[in-house]
C-alpha cells in the first residue's frame, strides 16, 4: 500500500524526482538532501511502512542485502573509509519521515560527524533484570 501525502512513498513511486542510486521492484535508494557526509543515501520500500515494527520479515532481510550491497559498492566507488547503517524508529529515536528507511552513511577520515552515543553504566543486577526482562 502507497499512503497518500507521504513524501518517501511519492519519491520511492517516482512521482517526485530524486537523485537515484538504484531501482528494483522493490526499493529506490536515493541521495539525502541533507547529508550528513559524502554520498549519504537512503533505501525506501515503494511499499509504505511506517517503521520497523511494520516491516514485514521478508522485506526486512531485501533491505538487508541491499544495505550490504551498497555499502560495498559505494565504499569502493567514493574511496570511504568506513560506513555505518543508521534506521531510526518513532520520533523519541530521531525519525523525522514516519515512512520506513535505512541511511546509508559512508565515513571518511576527519568527516567531521558522529554518530553514536554517550556510553552509560549498568550493574550486573541491572543487565540480569533487564536480560530476565526481555528473555522470559
Ligand atoms: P530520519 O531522521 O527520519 O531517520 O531521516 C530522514 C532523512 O530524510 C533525513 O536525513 C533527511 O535529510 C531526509 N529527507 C527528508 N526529506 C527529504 C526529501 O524530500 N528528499 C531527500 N532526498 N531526502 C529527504
Ligand atoms: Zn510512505
Amino acid at each position: 500500500m502507497k499512503k497518500a501525502d507521504c513524501i518517501f512513498c511519492k519519491i520511492a513511486n517516482g512521482e517526485i524526482p530524486s537523485k537515484t542510486l538504484h531501482e528494483d521492484e522493490n526499493f529506490r535508494v536515493i541521495l539525502d538532501l541533507s547529508p550528513a557526509t559524502r554520498g549519504h543515501a537512503l533505501i525506501l520500500p515503494k511499499e509504505h511502512y511506517d517503521n520497523l515494527y511494520e516491516l514485514p520479515e521478508d522485506t526486512a532481510a531485501r533491505v538487508m542485502k541491499l544495505a550490504k550491497k551498497m555499502a560495498v559498492v559505494m565504499t569502493e566507488k567514493l574511496q570511504a573509509d568506513g560506513f555505518n547503517l543508521v534506521q531510526n524508529n518513532g520520533e523519541t529515536a530521531g525519525q523525522t519521515v514516519m515512512h520506513f528507511h535505512m541511511h546509508l552513511i559512508p565515513r571518511y577520515e576527519e568527516d567531521g560527524q558522529h554518530i553514536g552515543w554517550n556510553p552509560g553504566e549498568v550493574t550486573q543486577e541491572e543487565l540480569e533484570e533487564i536480560k530476565k526482562k526481555i528473555t522470559e
